[in-house]
């Protein structure tokens, strides 16, 4: 896990409206969004027990986490597509969040860091790098993940349906691995979301 540093940088405000506008911080212990950089690009994927469990797959970009909830997690084969619906964007602290969402509140339910770790935008169009900003308004990224668990190239490519996770094919793709039941723990407190969620 990246630590993350503070640099005093007033950061984000407009960009985490949706983000504040939906949740009570007096009620939830979520991270209310402050002015904090990390040293380097983060992602993390953290597991969240809600209604209907899902995996939200985030992206430091620009001082914030760009969200996607994925629905069936990510995956190790290039031959999974795993949809993956944006959701608003969440203050660079939420990758450090793990706890249990009030009843009542948005997104209630347990939340386990399930992997974090850096990554690399390794967009390219016509042989040219392209910056993630622009990759992502064009509705198709390339990254290379430097995680606890997921590693090697990862694409979300945007669809009408929504966003689509794809693992791409290189040697740290596994096709036989079922890394979501092999691997369920938090990479920050060793907890399941059932052994959260039952304290
Ligand atoms: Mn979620």
């Amino acid at each position: 896990m990246q630590r993350l540093r503070n640099f005093g940088v007033p950061m984000a405000g407009d960009r985490l409206k949706d983000y504040k506008d939906k949740r009570d911080f007096c009620v939830t212990s979520e991270p209310t969004g402050g002015s904090i950089s990390s040293g380097s690009q983060i992602f993390v994927v953290q597991k969240h027990d809600a209604r209907r469990l899902h995996y939200d797959f985030r992206l430091e970009v620009n001082g914030v986490l760009k969200s996607w909830a994925v629905p069936k997690g990510p995956s190790t084969n290039p031959k999974d597509k795993r949809l993956a619906i944006e959701t608003e964007d969440h203050p660079l602290e939420y990758a450090n969040f793990e706890g249990v969402i009030p009843e009542g509140q948005y997104g209630a339910g347990a939340v386990i860091v399930w992997d974090a770790g850096s990554y690399r935008n390794i967009t390219q169009r016509d042989g040219q790098k392209v910056p993630l900003e622009d990759a992502l308004e064009d509705g198709h990224i390339a990254i290379w993940l430097e995680g606890r668990k997921l590693k090697g190239g990862y694409a979300l490519t945007r669809t009408a349906r929504g966003w689509i996770l794809v693992k791409m094919k290189d040697e740290l793709a596994c096709v036989s691995c079922d890394i979501l039941k092999a691997e369920p723990r938090s990479v920050l407190s060793g907890k399941t979301v059932e052994e959260l969620s039952a304290k």
